[in-house]
């Protein structure tokens, strides 16, 4: 039984021009691409879609996951830490609403718990819960008090270069994918400490060597730019935030780029500007934090596309005032803030996407043999990415050739 998904208009995910197509899915990848004017006889059995007037394209990927954050489009809560239970059925329920809202994969910039994502990503995997394929992640390293990024319990392992050679060896019996550090403070939590370096050179750079020997890969908090070189030298793999990187450290990111990939993460701010917070919650100075991250990153963000860095949206969705399922506004702001053309924005979020996932060879893009993580979508987003942020405009959701979200009455048609 085949899947086909006939006369759409095919936004493939490299960057070409929306053109028309009949795009054929076989198990769980993409058979062929039939091009107008051939045709194809479809089996009885088989499962046929029509496309016409919708836009085919490949699924989304969020670069900067946290799903065990726990608010949603669907559900606020106003604590940050839940207790283990509740904790466990909001991160869940992230996944699902990612998925829902067209995110086929995601690459998580930390978790709550030590093995959360872990046990996730194996339910997502067996098919026991909704979810994006999941690159996963853990606690938020950063060293014993210092002014790093709070979430909740420590994975305290000690101190220093055999501490952190300690933490990622956990992480890797956890069975996590992606360490994350915090190697500079966040002013949106402590005005000025974007500025301060948490971990030394050394302790990166072991940090690095473990993890990449293990076949973990190591991502990034960096605002101050010495924090940026840091990771850059050390072999960090992606790289977070960047906001007061110098022409050192752009060179820098540069001459990596076809190793590392970078994330603005700018949705955060964006809603940070935004939010208009009850009486007794003062947002004062995380809204001042975020002027200079604007200010900052429309100059840099530009550039390093200009040269050839990838970049990717993926915005710390997981707050009350950011929720989860708002992913693809990130997409908007690389439009409107750095200077992406709409069809740029969707590339970064599909192609790149893929690449970033660690299957660049078979994710992201809509091509034979590629994964079926497929998005219909009601209009084209290359002429306005905004309308993915319209969950009922997304008509099918295919991940790994099954259909998540089918359009209405076909599954029902199928079955009977
Ligand atoms: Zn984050």
């Amino acid at each position: 039984m085949r899947t086909i998904i006939k006369n759409a208009g095919l936004f493939d995910g490299s960057g070409s021009p929306v053109r028309p197509a009949t795009v054929v899915v076989r198990g769980e990848r993409i058979e062929r691409i039939i091009e107008a004017g051939e045709t194809i006889d479809p089996d009885a059995e088989d499962l046929v879609i029509d496309g016409t007037g919708r836009t085919l394209m490949p699924g989304m990927v969020e670069a900067h996951a946290h799903l065990s954050w726990p608010s949603s489009v669907e559900k606020i809560y106003h604590e940050f830490v839940l207790p283990p239970e509740e904790m466990k059925v909001a991160t869940w329920r992230n996944a699902r609403v990612l998925l829902d809202h067209g995110f086929t994969s995601a690459f998580s910039a930390g978790a709550l718990g030590d093995t959360l994502e872990v046990e996730l990503r194996g339910e997502i995997e067996a098919g026991i819960t909704p979810g994006p394929r999941l690159r996963a992640s853990t606690i938020e390293r950063s060293p014993e008090g210092a002014d790093g990024i709070e979430t909740g319990k420590k994975l305290s392992i000690g101190e220093g270069v055999e501490g952190m050679r300690a933490f990622v060896r956990r992480c890797a019996e956890n069975g996590i994918d992606t360490v994350k550090l915090v190697i500079s403070g966040e002013d949106a939590l402590l005005p000025g400490s974007s500025q301060h370096v948490l971990y030394s050179q050394e302790e990166v750079t072991a940090a690095c060597e473990e993890a990449h020997g293990r076949g973990l890969r190591v991502a990034a908090h960096t605002q101050a730019a010495e924090a940026v070189k840091i990771a850059l030298r050390a072999g960090v793999d992606v790289l977070y935030h960047c906001s007061y990187a110098d022409d050192e450290a752009l060179d820098m990111l540069e001459a990596a780029r076809d190793r590392i990939f970078m994330g603005p993460a700018i949705g955060i701010i964006v809603a940070t500007l935004e939010a208009s917070p009850p009486p007794h919650i003062d947002m004062t100075s995380m809204k001042e934090s975020a002027k200079p991250v604007i200010k900052n990153t429309a100059v840099l963000i530009p550039e390093l596309k200009r040269r050839g860095v990838r970049v990717l949206p993926g915005g710390d969705y997981g707050f009350p005032f950011n929720p989860n399922g708002r992913n693809a506004r990130d997409l908007e702001h690389f439009v409107t803030l750095y200077g992406y053309t709409q069809a740029e924005a969707l590339v970064a979020a599909t192609m790149l996407g893929g690449e970033i996932m660690g299957m660049g060879d078979e994710l992201g893009q809509v091509r034979p043999g590629y994964l079926a993580d497929l998005l219909l979508v009601d209009g084209d987003p290359t002429q306005d990415v905004r309308i993915l942020q319209d969950k009922d405009r997304l008509t099918v959701i295919m991940k790994n050739g099954h259909l998540h979200k089918a359009p209405g009455g076909t599954a029902a048609a199928k079955a009977a």
